[in-house]
């Protein structure tokens, strides 16, 4: 099969057939297992085509009209193209499409608005909270003092009364909203609120929804925070990168905070690629696409409910689900390794109640293959029949390739 222009020449497999070999076998792994991470999907040919160009060669250090290199002439035309999709698909009044992931772009924004020391709240660590939301392994938590808020341990869901009181004690410098693993739309005014009350800026990472935010099927976060930080690679389905969303007046603040203060040179093949992905999600196709990634995610949550999971928050307003196999007599971690076997890709993560590891899964890659509710009731009963041993490891894999077989991410 060729998705990528290299292979379609064959030039790689002639020229360095160990590498040629990897990357068909990659392809065959993931056209042969069922991909439920929640952060993963199927980024386009065009996608891959725009990743795979030439732009690949092109320095550009700076930003359109003002770079630090010759020859930028037909790169500032992409970038320029990728900042008017952005900016007109979430409208917002600045968009910075140079971030190379998303935790660049969560970098960049803290960059931006904070100085080291200050002090951030955001989603704790065990409730969701990403590594760059205050993670002692990471720069946040090295450079700030973090603040964690937390879910309620019965609903699952964020428990904006404690995040309210918390913000009145630490007087934090920015409040971040957004998270890994939280299912459900996000109260953004509630938020505003709050960080109007105690003077914070609201920082938006959501590298998550952002993707069904373009399809109209999520909250858009852009009216009401100073700064979204969001990926490209997720529901939104183009190159792995990052972005960020603003108004005009933090525009050269948040430009300055990624290059040349956080980032060199743009991957100009990576922002040309955003702007494919963009053209994309505007269209009416993605709006129903982002619209089927949620029924999907509701089929699959109610069918591993109906099956004695513990579905965090009962159910799911995204594309992601977080789910207790305990009940089923495994924990997430090793439910996790059963299903892989079986052919089934996951990650586990953490739960609210925070007793033991759970189960994180999404429809964002099975929904761009084409299956509906029909194929997510059939995942959850799957699901569940290999965590009761119901069924084998061998007969599981079998029917996991029939399934992905009818519905392959490159058709042809
Ligand atoms: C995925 C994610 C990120 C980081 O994205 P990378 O591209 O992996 O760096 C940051 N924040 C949240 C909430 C995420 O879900």
């Amino acid at each position: 099969m060729s998705v990528t222009p290299v292979l379609e020449a064959d030039v790689l497999r002639r020229q360095d057939p160990e590498l040629a070999e990897i990357l068909l076998g990659e392809l065959a792994r993931q056209s042969t297992t069922l991909q439920l991470i929640a952060a993963e999907n199927f980024t386009s040919p065009a996608v891959l085509a725009a990743l795979g160009s030439p732009l690949a060669n092109k320095y550009a250090e700076g930003y359109p009209g003002a770079r630090h290199h010759g020859g930028c002439e037909i790169v500032d035309v992409a970038e320029r193209v990728a900042v008017e999709r952005a900016k007109a698909l979430f409208g917002a009044e600045h968009a910075n499409v140079q971030a190379h992931s998303g935790s660049s772009a969560v970098l960049a924004a803290y960059a931006a608005l904070l100085r080291p020391g200050d002090t951030v709240l955001a989603l704790g660590l065990p409730y969701g909270g990403h590594l760059t939301h205050g993670s002692p392994a990471n720069f946040s938590g090295r450079w700030f003092d973090f603040v964690g808020y937390g879910v309620d341990a019965e609903t699952g869901l964020i428990d904006y009364q404690q995040m309210r009181s918390l913000a009145r004690t630490h007087r934090p410098k920015a409040i971040v909203c957004g998270s890994i693993a939280y299912p459900r739309h996000i109260d953004h005014a509630f938020f505003r609120e709050v960080a109007d009350e105690v003077g914070a800026y609201l920082i938006a990472d959501a590298a998550h929804p952002i993707g069904l935010v373009a399809g109209g099927a999520a909250p858009n976060p852009v009216p009401y925070a100073d700064v979204v930080c969001a990926t490209t690679h997720k529901v939104l389905r183009g190159p792995r990168g990052g972005m960020l969303l603003c108004g005009s007046e933090l525009a050269e603040r948040v430009d300055r905070a990624v290059f040349p203060f956080t980032q060199g040179g743009a991957q100009m093949h990576t922002i040309a690629a955003k702007a494919v992905a963009f053209g994309e999600a505007a269209t009416p196709a993605f709006t129903a696409y982002a619209h089927q990634v949620v029924a999907n995610a509701r089929v699959l949550a109610a069918g591993l409910a109906a099956e004695g999971l513990v579905v965090t928050t009962g159910g799911t307003d995204t594309h992601l689900i977080t789910a207790d196999p305990l009940p089923l007599g495994v924990d997430g971690r090793v439910a996790r390794g059963q299903l892989a076997a079986a052919g089934l890709v996951l990650d586990c993560c953490a739960l609210p109640h925070g007793d033991s590891r759970g189960l994180r899964l999404g429809t964002a890659a099975v929904t761009t293959q084409g299956m509906g509710e029909g194929e997510m009731a059939g995942i959850a009963a799957l699901v569940a029949g290999v965590l009761r041993g119901r069924v084998d490891a061998r007969s599981a894999r079998d029917e996991v390739r029939d399934l992905v077989g009818g519905f392959p991410p490159y058709p042809g």
